[in-house]
């Protein structure tokens, strides 16, 4: 097999991780040499740790996709941990790629990033159009700061970037974990458990309000791999989504469907909703990927993710 990943020599940070393992997965599919740095070996909240990953394994291209990150509930127990190593791991893996010539260096942002109180679609020039969502400042703000930085090293070291910004994921792999998961994966294990115990109601956190985007995590993994060949703009981020915004009332009642679940749903309305609502616009997506859209629906991805989670419930349960 001939093609633009044949024998590409690839680094993905995070690589273990939930994205990054169908990251990996794809781009080895597609004939890539993938090096994944394990956290024991290289602990990328060093420069002398980048660099040295990046000597010992060069690569043409570098994807980030390592961040320490959850959902709402992280973002108000552990607001330090959050800044502090999102931000000093972005700044230094982008220092250590430039310094050791990596070709591209392929940032994953997230919409968290974005002004948190906007009306409307989120579209890539509004980026700096308002602060983040309170609720998500310590995370989102330093992944965006990985975008100022690439056009700083662009400008001044010619260092090739792009930086993708991630709507919600879902999927096989995620983090289940109550106090770290994101809406999708806390209810699917809420379902998955009130079924087995026959629980007679479960709770979901908030008003059932907000509106957020979900993406299946293979869909994601498949446009980051297009954005990487076909994306080149160092200057401006690019939106990776589906466009479509679901409230999490109507995530509930898709959960219920796919499951059968029939017993009472408790809204918990002194948890936070966050913000009202975050979807992303992807028509720039859409142009810059060839017409690419995701291809698997939400009641589809979610009928995969609850079988896969079923199968294989007391593993996922153990991870952090
Ligand atoms: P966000 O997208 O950064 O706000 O993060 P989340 O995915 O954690 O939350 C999205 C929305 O789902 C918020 O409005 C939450 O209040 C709501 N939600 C409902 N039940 C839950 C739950 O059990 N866990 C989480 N994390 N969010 C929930």
């Amino acid at each position: 097999m001939q093609g633009f990943w044949s024998d590409k020599r690839v680094t993905v940070t995070g690589g273990a991780g939930f994205l990054g393992q169908h990251l990996v997965k794809r781009l080895e599919g597609l004939g890539a040499k993938v090096f994944v740095p394990r956290q024991r070996d290289y602990n990328l909240t060093t420069l002398e740790a980048c660099l040295r990953c990046l000597l010992e394994h060069p690569c043409d291209m570098l994807f980030h996709t390592a961040a320490y990150y959850g959902g709402i509930g992280i973002n108000v127990a552990e607001p330090a941990k959050l800044y502090y190593s999102n931000l000093v791991m972005g700044a230094n893996l982008m220092e250590a790629a430039r310094l050791a010539k990596v070709n591209k260096f392929v940032a994953i942002g997230t919409a968290c990033s974005y002004p948190g109180y906007l009306e409307g679609n989120l579209k890539e020039e509004d980026l700096w159009a308002g602060p983040c969502h309170a609720s998500v400042v310590n995370y989102g703000l330093t992944k965006k700061m990985m975008a100022v930085q690439a056009q700083a090293y662009k400008r001044q070291y010619g260092l090739d970037s792009i930086h993708l910004i991630l709507t919600n994921l879902y999927g096989p792999g995620d983090s289940y974990n109550p106090d770290r998961s994101h809406v999708v994966a806390a209810l699917v294990r809420k379902w998955v458990e009130a079924e087995l115990g026959k629980a007679p109601s479960l709770e979901v956190w908030g008003t059932g309000k907000p509106i957020r985007e979900f993406i299946y995590v293979e869909d994601c993994a498949d446009a980051i791999v297009l954005a990487a060949e076909k994306y080149d703009d160092a200057t401006m981020p690019l939106n990776i989504g589906t466009g479509i915004g679901t409230s999490i009332r109507e995530l509930v009642e898709t959960i219920n469907s796919v499951t059968g679940y029939a017993g009472q749903v408790v809204w918990n309305v002194d948890k936070p909703d966050g913000a009202a609502k975050k979807v992303l616009d992807v028509t720039r997506m859409t142009q810059a990927l060839d017409g690419w859209i995701a291809p698997t629906d939400l009641a589809s991805g979610l009928a995969k993710t609850i079988a896969w989670y079923r199968a294989n419930k007391a593993q996922a349960d153990t991870k952090w």
